[in-house]
């Protein structure tokens, strides 16, 4: 089978697809059902036993997830969500987009990138309606501080999980602490369906909401209105269509069931990083708890320029990334939110120097051990 990106010795991500992912996409295409259907459902059925929670529902991006928990909890216009800035765009867009406003927070230290409870505090006000915590790499983020703030604020968690599905703190599933979690299936996600998303509700009614303006609050979907040759429905609310297809469902349920095997290599590859690489930042090295090892994130010494370090690794055919550009330096967030916008100095200070190496399954130790190398060297010869 050819590789997706033919230029790269070790590309940055890559997926776990196979064979079992083509034949059960070949058996949805010959059922000739392919919008959402029973392997949806079941999809969703199997997500939420993965997550020790009775039922869940699926959803076509991790935005999309996003936005209906934003809607499903009613934020707009005069509300105020807390979310970290290093993050992906999507949760503040998600906000904006429903004519709340997003209040950026910093996030712990350069070795916690997940979103400073304190900062939260103090970021809190009469307006404040909703905070989201992401669990960066798929470590969490300290969902004791961020459900005692929330409880003694009368404000909502919502739980950006696109990272960690699967993860465990203290035997309850991250993306069930929180009233609302949000999972991502994205292409270079550790369950890709190219894709797809998935929403956890606490609240049955809030799930049973969130299901329904997935298909524009529909009484009865096609699939049932086919099968059951009832012709009539009402809507009872606003709605999208975020719902996802069969093919990403059948490929999903495959992707869920080898996360187990995914993580192990994962975590061989951490481990293989950790024990050589010299002279950078490793955040969460210290972390001995469950993770989904999604990202490989170090931080550059000051004063290293970056692009050059990523150059002498395309040198080398390695491909890198960079998680996160800060959201409230985006043009579109200075621009409309700049007048009250504060510095966040821990994300300023990491926004130069965080680096995303390779991590995935497809990468043998010795490829890991090869990047870790390249960058040694990279900054021996790159220190000004
Ligand atoms: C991928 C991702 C999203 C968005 O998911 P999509 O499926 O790409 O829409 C949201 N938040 C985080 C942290 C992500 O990594």
């Amino acid at each position: 089978m050819s590789s997706p990106a033919p230029d790269w010795k070790i590309t940055f991500a890559d997926n776990t697809i196979g064979e079992p992912e083509i034949e059960a996409v070949t058996e949805v295409l010959r059922s000739r059902w392919l919008s959402a259907g029973p392997r949806t459902r079941e999809f969703e059925r199997e997500f939420a036993a993965a997550h020790g929670v009775e039922d869940a529902v699926a959803v076509n991006s991790g935005t999309a997830a996003l936005h209906l928990a934003v809607l499903a909890l009613g934020l707009g216009p005069g509300d105020e969500v807390i979310v970290p800035s290093l993050s992906f765009v999507a949760s503040a867009a998600v906000t904006a987009l429903q004519g709340a406003t997003p209040v950026f927070a910093d996030v712990r230290s350069e070795v916690d990138l997940t979103i400073d409870p304190a900062d939260v505090c103090a970021l809190i006000t009469p307006r404040t309606r909703a905070i989201v915590g992401m669990h960066y790499g798929g470590y969490p983020a300290d969902l004791v501080a961020l459900q005692e703030i929330a409880r003694e604020h009368g404000v909502r968690l919502i739980e950006d999980a696109a990272h960690a599905p699967a993860v465990f703190e203290r035997e309850q599933a991250l993306g069930t602490f929180g009233d609302i979690g949000c999972f991502s299936f994205f292409a270079t996600k550790n369950v890709a369906t190219g894709e797809g998303g998935m929403v956890l509700a606490k609240d049955p009614e809030l799930l049973d909401r969130i299901r329904r303006t997935r298909a524009h609050s529909l009484t009865s979907s096609t699939w049932r209105r086919l099968r059951t040759g009832q012709s009539g429905y009402d809507v009872d609310g606003l709605g999208l269509n975020y719902r996802p297809t069969e093919i990403g469902s059948a490929l999903g349920r495959i992707q869920l069931a080898k996360l187990a095997e995914d993580r192990v290599l994962r975590s061989e590859l951490v481990a293989a990083y950790r024990s050589r690489l010299d002279g950078v930042g490793v955040p969460f090295a210290e972390w001995t708890g469950d993770t989904a090892y999604h990202l490989m994130m170090v931080t550059l010494p000051e004063g290293v320029d970056r692009e050059e370090v990523r150059g002498a690794l395309t040198a080398a055919g390695i491909q890198t990334s960079v998680h996160y550009p800060p959201s409230h330096l985006f043009s579109y967030y200075r621009e409309r939110y700049g007048s009250d916008r504060r510095s966040l100095p821990v994300t300023e200070s990491l926004a130069e120097r965080l680096l995303s190496l390779p991590l995935h399954a497809r990468m043998s130790t010795e490829d890991a051990l090869l990047v870790a190398d390249t960058l040694n060297t990279s900054l021996l010869s790159g220190r000004r």
